[in-house]
């Protein structure tokens, strides 16, 4: 593949910062955060692409664009605990382990875990902790979290996991149907949550325990 250093600042300035994305503290985590290991070889070439890829178990690792949008909705502080739901390829976990403090994440897939914790751990990051389970239900025992990050979608705002934010929290969340929703993005006002509306996305289906 092209050098993956030039490959990431074209995919930074061309996906991301033109269309919008200004938050630098996100820029430099992408631009930091090397894609490429966290997509399977026969897609590796293609890891800069402004597109999502297959990693294996019908699951799919997010377009860029789309992890910057959710990434910069949370404005994350270096002090923060992040809850994770889907795990997937350990991409998006390896960006909020740049950008927060602790990073908690959770993926039903014991394979995808396997090699998130893999390439995670060959990266250096010590402060991402990936669980095997059920993300719907969230992580109960480490709660409260300052932002939670959901990546797969929702039929519904997921009440479990907004139980779960501590009282200055955050949380973005694809919302609807299987074909098609839309990120909604949760925030505490004067003590209650208040939900707004973002971007149409398509994101893998978030499977529910009752299912
Ligand atoms: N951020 C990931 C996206 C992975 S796709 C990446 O960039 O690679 C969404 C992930 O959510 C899939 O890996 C899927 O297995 C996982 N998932 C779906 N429902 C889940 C659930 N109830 N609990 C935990 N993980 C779930």
């Amino acid at each position: 593949m092209p050098d993956p250093t030039a490959a990431r600042q074209v995919m930074v300035d061309s996906q991301l910062r033109d269309r919008g994305i200004s938050d630098p503290r996100v820029l430099d985590a992408m631009l930091r955060v090397p894609r490429h290991r966290f997509v399977p070889e026969p897609y590796r070439s293609q890891a800069y692409e402004d597109h999502p890829l297959p990693i294996g178990d019908d699951q799919t690792i997010s377009q860029p664009y789309i992890v910057a949008i959710m990434l910069e909705s949370l404005q994350l502080a270096p002090t923060d605990k992040v809850l994770e739901v889907g795990t997937g390829s350990g991409y998006v976990t390896a960006l909020l382990a740049e950008l927060a403090q602790q990073v908690f994440s959770i993926e039903r897939h014991p394979a995808l875990v396997e090699g998130a914790c893999e390439v995670l751990a060959e990266l250096g990051y010590s402060n991402a902790r990936i669980f095997t389970g059920d993300g719907a239900l969230g992580l109960p025992a480490y709660a409260p979290f300052d932002a939670i990050l959901v990546s797969a979608a929702a039929p519904d705002l997921p009440s479990v996991l907004l139980a779960q934010l501590s009282d200055s929290g955050r949380m973005i969340v694809p919302v609807g149907a299987s074909d098609s929703q839309q990120l909604q993005f949760v925030r505490a006002v004067g003590g209650r949550q208040v939900v707004s509306l973002r971007e149409h996305v398509r994101f893998v289906p978030l499977v529910l325990n009752h299912e």
